[in-house]
């Protein structure tokens, strides 16, 4: 799925060349991904208007168009977004396609087709399931270190399990949430109440971090939007490989339903992390203390 930073790259691209296109044409190929909230059909309500603005609300994808209309994308798995050419051959996975103005074709191609578009009337998202419910932006100056301790108070889950829910921090999918952990050197299966002050510290910084840096990274690659760039992720789908910082090879394991890639030495697994706090066990008072 796409991620924090393929969106604000796709939004950056999109804002630069969308604005004020006119859209000519509506295709729907597939409408199983499409939930028109308004009454009339897609073509209907959308062709002849003006592409207004584009932007990224966690993970979802909004552009606004004419006066009246907010298109909304959720990506989810396998969603992707597409210019091309009016005319061009189209793909297998084409699932919608508006062409413009200018000749260009903006297209939303879905393999797994379970992605959604919706077009609501502006400003008016009660139909996105979800879109209310957008967690904290992890770039946004409001996500301080003190702001994450408070959230992960409330936690019980794991710290993987926390960072892919999309209601407590924006946008963060199986990926960046290696990436995340193996920066902070925290072991995936640890528990959200048995994180330290310092493994929270770092956690933030890492959060931050990975995030900001991939963002300037897939900016600065400048490929076409549809292409997802992971090839400088330092342990994501990298099994076996030698750690960047210690040369242990990086493992993959399943938690939670997921294959999480981590490095077994920088990110130990302790037992009473594991455990969490409130079920912290006195290891000084087990006979043979083994750590
Ligand atoms: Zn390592």
């Amino acid at each position: 799925m796409p991620e924090l930073p393929d969106l604000e790259y796709i939004v950056a691209v999109l804002g630069s060349v969308l604005p004020g296109r006119k859209i000519e044409t509506v295709r729907v190929k597939n409408p199983v991904v499409l939930r028109v909230a308004v009454p009339g059909t897609l073509p209907e309500l959308i062709q002849g208007h003006t592409f207004r603005a584009c932007a990224r609300h966690g993970h979802f994808l909004r552009f606004a168009i004419g006066d009246g209309h907010d298109l909304i994308i959720n990506p989810m798995l396998a969603g992707r977004l597409r210019l091309g050419s009016i005319g061009e051959r189209e793909e297998s996975s084409l699932c919608l396609a508006a062409g413009l103005d200018d000749g260009t074709e903006l297209r939303y191609l879905d393999d797994k087709q379970m992605g959604k578009v919706y077009l609501v009337a502006a400003g008016d998202h009660r139909a996105i399931p979800g879109y209310d419910a957008v967690g904290i932006e992890a770039l946004s100056p409001e996500f301080t270190v003190g702001r994450l301790r408070e959230i992960l108070r409330e936690r019980r889950d794991q710290v993987r399990a926390f960072l892919l829910d999309k209601t407590a921090v924006a946008s963060i999918g199986n990926a960046y949430a290696d990436e995340i952990l193996w920066a902070a050197r925290i072991h995936p299966k640890t528990g959200c109440a048995g994180l330290t002050e310092q493994d929270i510290t770092r956690l933030h910084a890492a959060i931050r971090g990975v995030l900001s840096d991939a963002v300037r990274e897939v900016a600065r690659r400048a490929q076409p939007i549809e292409i997802k760039i992971r090839d400088f992720l330092q342990v994501r789908n990298r099994k076996g490989q030698p750690c960047s910082r210690c040369a242990t090879p990086i493992r993959v394991e399943g938690v939670r339903g997921h294959d999480t890639f981590y490095c077994p030495s920088c990110q130990p697994n302790r037992p009473d992390a594991r455990l969490g706090r409130r079920q912290l066990v006195d290891w000084s008072r087990l006979p043979d203390r083994k750590e």
